[in-house]
């Protein structure tokens, strides 16, 4: 398979710009300037480049729809907030490939005519954010970035806005109030970003995966990119396994590859061969659970919605037969009560009261009526929340009550966790 994502990724002189160009770094930028900026996005379109950070939506669309005419000044943020739990793709970008990102956002804002980019970086990934401002110093430097770019007229600064670190400063509306220096709440959905973003602007958000392949598009036509794919999907993946497998990490696949093939070939299987499937969390933590008969499913948007869950971000948690669900849920239950922005009551009040309910059943405290309560709060923190932190909150505790439900009963009807006996055995 073609690597396209990780091609540039150099650990070890990830600054190096001479080394970059040498790869064929930065020579999209001649092959954009030499288009209209209708065009390239046009391509991106044909292409069916879908959203990296985890809701599918079509990238091209997304430019096509803020309008040509859109006024100045107009504003490109690349999202690299990456803060899903198990979600840890975006950081081999940015500690490996600073100069693809860079160039990626200038071939992105010259087909928005965005005269502004940001790129916001999660707090944690402090180091990468430095070795990146020194990336676009060095590119600065060498003309790449900066006045009439190419002599195509077009000018454009960059900006390194580093986090404060929060999960909530990764939705974009969030993100938008932090970079104007404000207290990151999402704001309401409409109007959109795209009209009405930083500082009342047009301003469209992209993950920083979907922007790395912008260049390739480019060069090698949206084709191409499409047959990249298998089982319909188009293009490649930044996958991330963890949880019960041998070789946890992230793998640049085709989009659609099997999650059979994710866990057992590419990331060596569960990590214990006497031991089975439980499940899969197929997108990070804020998806619903998969089973073990869903794992010939195709890990693409649609096919992965199909079977009840979101491909997100494209990372698999994996779940042995010695995993507790329950423990797992409330782990993840645990983060986002954490994490809440505390703006609306619903989340900020409800998503701990889950834990705490949580925390019984899975220490033996259950009783009979948790199970209905937890439906209950669960359906009222979704559908009276201001955006959509809480819903994805409880996707994996309202796909477990399902999937699960005998576990939760188990722990109930014997007050005790019945895991803590083949965890032993397992040791
Ligand atoms: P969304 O579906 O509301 O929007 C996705 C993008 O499409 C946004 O940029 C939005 O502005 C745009 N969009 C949607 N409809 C549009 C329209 N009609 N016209 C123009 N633009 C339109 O999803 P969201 O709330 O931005 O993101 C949710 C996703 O984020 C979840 O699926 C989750 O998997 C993911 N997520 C990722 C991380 C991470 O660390 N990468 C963390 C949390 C959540």
């Amino acid at each position: 398979m073609e690597a396209i994502l990780t091609r540039h990724l150099d650990q070890d002189n990830p600054q190096n710009l001479a080394a970059y160009q040498a790869t064929g770094g930065y020579r999209s930028l001649n092959t954009a300037f030499d288009l209209k900026p209708e065009k390239i996005i046009e391509t991106v379109e044909a292409a069916n480049l879908r959203g990296r950070g985890g809701a599918g939506f079509s990238c091209g669309m997304k430019w096509r729809l803020r309008g040509a005419d859109a006024p100045s000044p107009r504003y490109l943020v690349c999202n690299l907030d990456e803060s899903e739990p198990g979600t840890f793709k975006d950081r081999y970008l940015l500690y490996g490939a600073p100069h693809a990102i860079i160039e990626s956002v200038i071939v992105s804002a010259f087909a928005l005519q965005a005269e502004r980019a940001f790129i916001f970086v999660r707090g944690e990934y402090a180091k990468g954010g430095h070795r990146l401002i020194q990336a676009i110093r060095e590119a600065e430097t060498a003309g790449l970035l900066g006045r009439n770019l190419g002599g195509s007229g077009f000018d454009l600064h960059i900006d390194v806005h580093l986090s404060g670190g929060r999960y909530i400063c990764g939705e974009e509306t969030a993100q938008i109030n932090a970079i104007e220096g404000k207290r990151p709440n999402p704001r309401p959905k409409i109007p959109r970003p795209s009209t009405h973003g930083l500082w009342g602007q047009p301003t469209t958000t992209n993950n920083v995966e979907t922007l790395v392949n912008v260049p390739h598009i480019l060069m090698n036509g949206a084709e191409w990119f499409r047959r990249l794919g298998i089982n319909g999907g188009c293009g490649t993946k930044l996958f991330c396994i963890s949880g019960k497998v041998k070789h946890p990490g992230v793998f640049e696949l085709p989009c659609g590859t099997p999650a059979r093939e994710l866990i057992y070939k590419h990331a060596g299987g569960l990590d214990n061969d006497e031991r089975t499937l439980l499940g899969f969390l197929p997108g990070g933590a804020s998806t619903p659970f998969l089973l073990p008969q869903h794992l010939d499913v195709p890990m693409d948007f649609d096919p992965v919605a199909e079977a009840g869950s979101r491909l997100g971000t494209g990372s698999l948690i994996i779940l042995d037969d010695t995993t507790c669900p329950i423990e797992t849920v409330l782990n993840l239950t645990r983060f986002f009560a954490r994490e809440s922005c505390g703006f609306c009551t619903p989340c900020r009040d409800g998503l701990p009261y889950l834990v705490q309910i949580l925390n019984a059943i899975a220490t033996g405290n259950g009783s009979a009526d948790d199970l209905a309560l937890l439906d209950e709060l669960c359906s009222t923190i979704a559908t009276q929340s201001f955006c959509a932190f809480a819903p994805g909150a409880v996707m994996p505790l309202v796909s477990s009550l399902k999937d699960f439900h005998e576990h939760y009963e188990q722990h109930i009807i014997t007050q005790r966790c019945p895991f803590d006996a083949s965890r032993k055995e397992a040791v």
